[in-house]
């Protein structure tokens, strides 16, 4: 679709709007313009034979690696709010997700697809200034060029409201992919970074809503950026996951995206085991509490398991790796996930974030 950004948005919808030769069709040829362009930057990569421009992108894939595939949906209302999240952030975390799906297999990005729909006033720009859709790909390109995904295609719509959907394309080394499914008893259960951070932004956010009374809540503050910087710009751990593959050091591997409690019990009905963590062990994040770090979603840390033997560095990249928990074998007996904390064991429910729903 590479011919993308050009025949579906421009030429059919033009036609229809024939009479109204105005600056709002030149806002939209100035924004295809505007993504080809910074997309042309990524052509750089020797993973993409073609870019943007034709009927199809072109990949190389490189001998002695396989292709790694994830598609992601972000939409209005469910996974962000338009009027409470900035249109740069939108961009990221719509990338970021992706991106973080590929970390989690051990992958290198290698090309981004991505099919834009969004009303047609986010596309206008008033008095020279920029429009919505432009700070969308500030946000896109900015993390897009910071980890090295060139974006070689995709599609742009109008439509009632802002949907962004994703399609990656990493690369693994053949047979060296981390899957959820090869975790077995014994095994250290590891986690990277902090967790419940962006649970502690989000909360921060609807905080900040209530204080001012309105049933609508304000655009995000700048003076709280700071506490709510793992919500809006997570920053998925593509140099771990390479690093975890590349060494053979994770038995199995997943992202967090919906909160440990549920994402655990994930990683351990597909390898077939249970688990037991450690609630002093946690690393929680800094403001975060116990149920923020075990429910609280979008953290997008890797979890992993090790062999017991395993060396496990106590950073990769500088990001802090932190072992929680051990992997046990599934019995009638015990949970699929067992959380010890000062008052004992209990079972650890799967109770993760719902989104905006
Ligand atoms: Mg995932």
């Amino acid at each position: 679709m590479p011919g993308l950004f050009l025949a579906p948005y421009s030429q059919s919808g033009m036609k229809k709007r024939a009479q109204n030769k105005n600056r709002t069709q030149r806002n939209e040829l100035a924004l295809i313009d505007e993504i080809r362009r910074r997309a042309e930057a990524g052509r750089g990569s020797r993973d993409l034979g073609l870019g943007v421009g034709d009927d199809c992108a072109l990949l190389r894939p490189r001998v002695g690696e396989e292709l790694a595939v994830t598609t992601d949906l972000s939409l209005a209302g469910r996974h962000f709010r338009l009027d409470w999240h900035r249109a740069e952030v939108v961009g990221h975390r719509a990338l970021a997700r992706g991106l973080s799906d590929l970390a989690a297999m051990g992958a290198r990005p290698v090309a981004a697809f991505l099919s834009l729909a969004l009303p047609r006033e986010l596309t206008q720009r008033r008095g020279g200034g920029t429009s919505w859709a432009d700070r969308f790909f500030d946000g896109f390109f900015q993390l897009a060029e910071k980890t090295g995904t060139p974006l070689a295609g995709g599609d742009l719509c109008e439509a009632g409201t802002v949907l962004a959907d994703i399609v990656l394309i990493g690369a693994v080394p053949a047979g060296r992919a981390l899957l959820r499914s090869g975790a077995r008893p014994g095994d250290g259960i590891y986690v990277t970074g902090g967790l419940g951070g962006a649970a502690v932004g989000l909360s921060a956010l609807e905080a900040e809503a209530a204080r001012r009374g309105g049933s609508k809540p304000p655009a995000i503050p700048r003076r709280l950026e700071a506490v709510l910087a793992p919500h809006l710009y997570p920053q998925p751990r593509l140099a771990v996951g390479r690093a975890l593959a590349r060494r053979g050091l994770a038995t199995a591997a997943m992202d967090l995206s919906d909160g440990l409690s549920t994402d655990l019990a994930r990683l351990c009905r597909e390898s077939g085991v249970a688990a037991e963590i450690q609630s002093a062990a946690l690393p929680v994040a800094c403001e975060a509490t116990l149920d923020q770090a075990l429910n609280g979603g979008e953290d997008y840390e890797l979890l992993f398991t090790a062999r017991p033997t395993a060396k496990m560095p106590r950073r990769i990249g500088g990001v802090p790796i932190t072992r929680i928990g051990t992997i046990l074998k599934t019995s009638n007996k015990r949970p699929q996930v067992t959380l010890v904390g000062a008052e004992g064991a209990r079972a650890l429910d799967s109770a993760g974030w719902r989104h905006f729903a």
